[in-house]
Order: structure tokens, then sequence, then C-alpha cells
């Protein structure tokens, strides 16, 4: 088939119009599985973690893990959705290697929760819904091992460990448009599984999973185009890409007259595209029927009441507060709010150094900067909120400039000495006699007669390159302020 030529995304995007839901596999921070009480723990020896109900072994009966119920139930409140008060698990029944009862044991017509959202920062700095349709249990499969171990050209092992943990599927309605969103939404829902402590949200170790289906049509079209769903996505930014590869790959395929088919594609990283995996089965493919080893899930107000007592304050209602209470712009509470971490770091500088507007700029603009270069953990980071405060307070209270503070921020940083002991040790305090500043005006005019001549004659615009020179001779330490204001005198005097 003949392909169009290509375009630029954006291009793309004025005619057509993506639309993207995304389903995402959450694996349930509990200590055991969730029908039988071998260890959930990752990275343990190839089937050290196996019982015959996870082996699927005939006569084996399923017990479900209440613990798994109660993270479910709070995941949903946390995005949310309405729980129900009976919730049904069904057979889904498929053969895969790794799956050795031949089926796995889901909710399909009566899942856990429904109805729910999460809330994505959206364009001026505002947020908006995108809507959750359900969240369902069910359990995890085995894992098939193709690479790492001296018999892989010939044959694939099988590690059961993973078979039965606990899982939600969160599957989320078609109301994303483009890759950011994906990207947003994701970030997003990690942030409130995480707070809710319902999941350790390592993609890396497949506690995250995400599958995206993806669909286009003419921008003003009602109709849904036919969408495809794509597979294996490990990261955020693999998911952005995928979808963004998948969208053009669709536009050139309706552009050339051709048709898209429902499939299940495979996205490939290292290729940057995706490719045709099976066509797509639909749901009467896996003849799911009720689970009759198992009664139907009751949660009952009470239950769920107890669990809404005891989530935190979300990073919805963290974000707000902080609009609220410390004044922030709504971008920049979101920003502080995306980690529980982050949010109670920044809360805490704000508190010790009184200056919020300060707090968010050297949190967001500095702390998360080094973490993100330095790939550290909040928690390691030696620049505690109190050592943070006590150099805000020293540049409120004039001892020290703002460009000596970016220095005294990286010592810190680097020695977690605090700022006063380092800003005295060192000699960094600002110089705020006119004497010494004075002098160093004297020395600069002195060294520059054209650029004093130039300014002289009316480009007064080159005060800055003055202040520079000034600031340089001063070791940085002088007082900005006066010294723009002694400067002007000097030049115009
Ligand atoms: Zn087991």
């Amino acid at each position: 088939m003949a392909t169009a030529a290509p375009r630029s995304f954006p291009d793309l995007l004025a005619r057509y119009e993506p639309v993207i839901g995304l389903e995402v596999h959450c694996q349930l921070l509990t200590r055991t599985k969730l029908f039988c009480a071998c260890r959930n723990r990752f990275g343990d020896p190839p089937n050290t973690n196996v019982c015959p109900v996870c082996l699927g072994l005939p006569g084996a009966l399923p017990v479900l893990n209440r613990h798994a119920v109660t993270l479910a139930v709070r995941a949903a409140l946390a995005t949310n959705c309405t729980v129900h008060e009976t919730s049904v698990f069904a057979r889904k029944n498929y053969f895969y290697p790794d799956l050795p009862k031949g089926y796995q044991i889901s909710q399909y017509e009566r899942p856990v929760a429904t109805d729910g959202y999460i809330e994505i920062p959206a364009p001026g700095g505002t947020f908006r819904r995108v809507g959750l349709q359900r969240i369902h249990m069910e359990e995890d499969a085995g894992k098939l091992l193709h690479d790492g171990f001296p018999w892989s050209a010939e044959k694939s092992g099988v590690d059961f460990n993973r078979s039965g943990v606990p899982l939600i599927e969160i599957v989320s309605l078609p109301d994303m448009r483009s890759p950011e969103d994906a990207y947003e939404y994701l970030t997003a829902l990690k942030a409130v599984l995480l707070y809710a402590e319902v999941s350790d949200g390592n993609m890396e170790e497949g506690s995250l999973r995400c599958d995206a289906n993806v669909s286009v049509r003419l921008r003003g079209a009602e109709a849904l185009g036919t969408r495809a769903e794509v597979k294996n996505l490990n990261s955020f930014r693999n998911v952005a890409r995928a979808i963004e590869h998948e969208i053009a790959r669709q536009v050139a395929v309706i552009e050339a007259g051709g048709r898209i088919v429902q499939e299940t594609r495979l996205w490939n990283a290292d290729k940057g595209e995706t490719a045709t995996m099976r066509s797509k089965e639909d749901a009467h493919d896996y003849r799911y029927f009720p689970e009759p080893d198992l009664p139907p899930l009751v949660v009952r107000e009470d239950w769920r009441e107890e669990v809404r007592r005891a989530l935190p304050e979300l990073p919805a209602d963290k974000r707000r507060r902080f609009v609220k209470e410390h004044g922030l712009p709504d971008y920049d509470a979101g920003v502080l709010t995306l980690s529980r971490e982050v949010a109670d770091y920044f809360e805490a500088v704000a508190r010790t150094s009184a200056n919020t507007k300060a707090a968010s700029n050297w949190v967001m603009n500095e702390v998360l900067r080094k973490l993100k270069e330095t790939g550290e953990a909040l928690a390691d980071c030696r620049v505690r909120p109190e050592g943070l405060a006590e150099m805000i307070r020293l540049l409120d209270a004039g001892t020290i400039s703002g460009k000596i503070a970016k220095d005294v921020f990286e010592k810190m940083w680097a020695t977690g000495e605090g700022a006063r002991a380092l800003v005295e040790r060192e000699g960094l305090t600002q110089v705020s006699d006119e004497g010494p500043i004075r002098a160093a005006i004297a020395e600069v005019l002195a060294a520059s007669p054209d650029q004093v001549a130039t300014y002289r004659k009316g480009k007064t615009g080159t005060l800055g390159w003055f202040v520079g020179q000034v600031m340089k001779r001063t070791g940085g330490k002088a007082n900005p302020a006066l010294v723009n204001q002694l400067l002007k005198q000097a030049l115009e005097g």
C-alpha cells in the first residue's frame, strides 16, 4: 500500500483528532498473593513463591485476600470512583504458557468500582478531568523468561512467582486527545496510587503497566475511528512516543485510502515504531463466566467508609489547599504535590522560612533540578528543609546575595553543611557598606573609559554590564540593589 508523504506531527493534528484511552495494570502492595498465602515479592529466585493454588493444580481452591480488596477499594475511592457493594469474579479463558489454569480470575460484568476521574494539567495552568470507566480486580499471570540463561537460545523458561499476584486494572474513558495528555494522565494516576499507598508505582519491575487504545478521526467528526491497542509500553516516555507514532501511522493509512483494522500492536522502543502482534480478540472470545469457586465479593458501607477515613490527603486536594493556603499558582501547586515527599518538604521549608514564595521557587527550581540531575531520592538529599529555610532567611535578611545563595545551595547539597556555618566560614556575607562598593565602581569606570562614554551618550541600557563588572570585582558579594544605585550616581553624576 502506498504511504502518504510524511508530514509533521502538528500538521497531522490540525486535520485529525486523536482519541486515546489507557488501560493501566497496577500490582497491589500486599504481603501475599490474591488467592493463596504465597509471598508477593519481586526479584525472588524463579518458582520459589508457588503453591498448588497459583500453579493451577487440579482441586486447589482460591481464598480471597482481604487486604487486596481493601487496597482496590482505596484506589477506587482515591480516583473518585463509585465502589459497588457487590462485584463478581469471572473466569477469563485463554491459553498461554504463563497461565497454568487455562483461565485468569478477573472481574467482567460487575467490577468492584466504576465512574471515576483523575485531574490532569490543562493549558493555561488549569486542570481538567479524564474519566475512568472502571476498576476491576484480577490476578496476574506468570512470566516467560526468554533471555539471560545458558539455554535461552533453544527454549524459554516460565516463572510462576508472579502468578496470582493481585492486580487492579484501571480503564480510562477515551478522554485524551494527545500523547502529552496520556503522559500527564499516567503521571497524575501514579501520584494518586503512591499517595494512597496502593502500589509502589515501579514500572521497571512491572508494578505499573500500560496499554493504549488509539484511534483518529477527522476533526469535527462524531463517530470514533477504528482503534488499535498498543502494548509493551514500559515507561511514561515510551507511552507518549508510541502513541505519537501510532497516530501518525493511522493518519498515513487513511490518507493513502486504506482502512484501520482493529488489532493489537506491539511497541518496539529501539526501532521507535509499532508492529502488528495479533488481531484483537473480542470479549466473547474469552468465554467469560462467573467464577464458580468464589462467592460474590461484598464490600459493605462500613468497610468502604473505614477505607475512606484512612485515606491521606490526596494530590488534587493538597494542590487546592496549597493554592488557598500558600497563595501558589495552580501550576506550581501541581508540580509540588506530584509527590508526597516533595509536598511535605516544601511545606516544611515554607513554615520554617516564613517565605512561601521563596520556598516554592527554591524547591521547584533548585531542589527538583538537582534531584533530576543526580537521580537521588529526596529522602537521601543532604539539604534538609531546615537547612534550606535557614538559607532563605539569610537571603531575606540581606546577609547573602541571590548569586551567592546559589553557590551556597550547591555547597550545601554537596557537603550537607549548614547555610550559616558555610557563609561565615567562607566569608560570603553580602557587602552592604558603601565604601568598598564605591571603590570597586571607581576601578571599573577607570578601566572602561569607552563604555563610560557610550553610557553617557545615552546608552543607559548598558548599566547591567557595569553591574556585572562590579559584582565580579566584589566576588559576587556586593548588595546588587546598592551597586545599581551607586553605579547610576557615579555614571550620571
Ligand atoms: Zn500460591
